[in-house]
């Protein structure tokens, strides 16, 4: 068994899927290795994460971090949300196989480009996407 039983969970009872009608923020990624493709919905108020959903077509790691990704983000700041990385996500569902780490990277991505699509479309400046998903993705696949 490769897969953490909280992994299992996660993929079997996926948390917040769905949309959002008039997002305050959307982001899309995707991952060429699986085909994970990867929507982020956030509805933001008082500068904190009022509701969040999202929308996977991917395989399972993908599923399950998104799931456990949204819940960790839910309730907190624009600024937390941020913060979250795919290592806190892999940590959260008790590790993932080093092969499907760059599955996680996509929940910290999309998360990254919702909040930015969010902050233009308040007239702000976006903040710097981290290149350490890149870097990651290429230790995993880059032999
Ligand atoms: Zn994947």
């Amino acid at each position: 068994m490769i897969y953490t039983e909280k992994v299992m969970d996660h993929f079997r009872n996926p948390r917040n899927v769905g949309v959002i009608e008039n997002a305050d923020g959307v982001g899309e990624v995707g991952n060429a290795k699986c085909g994970d493709i990867m929507r982020v919905y956030l509805k933001i108020e008082d500068n904190k994460i009022a509701d969040v959903k999202f929308e996977t077509f991917g395989c399972g790691s993908a599923i399950a971090s998104s799931s456990m990704a949204t819940e960790l983000i839910k309730g907190a700041t624009i600024e937390e949300a941020w913060k979250l990385s795919n290592q806190a996500v892999a940590e959260a569902l008790n590790g993932l196989p080093p092969v499907k780490m760059h599955c996680s990277v996509l929940a910290e991505e999309a998360i990254h480009k919702a909040i930015n699509d969010f902050r233009s479309k308040q007239g702000l400046e976006p903040w710097d996407m981290d290149e350490s998903g890149e870097d990651l993705h290429d230790k995993v696949h880059g032999e």
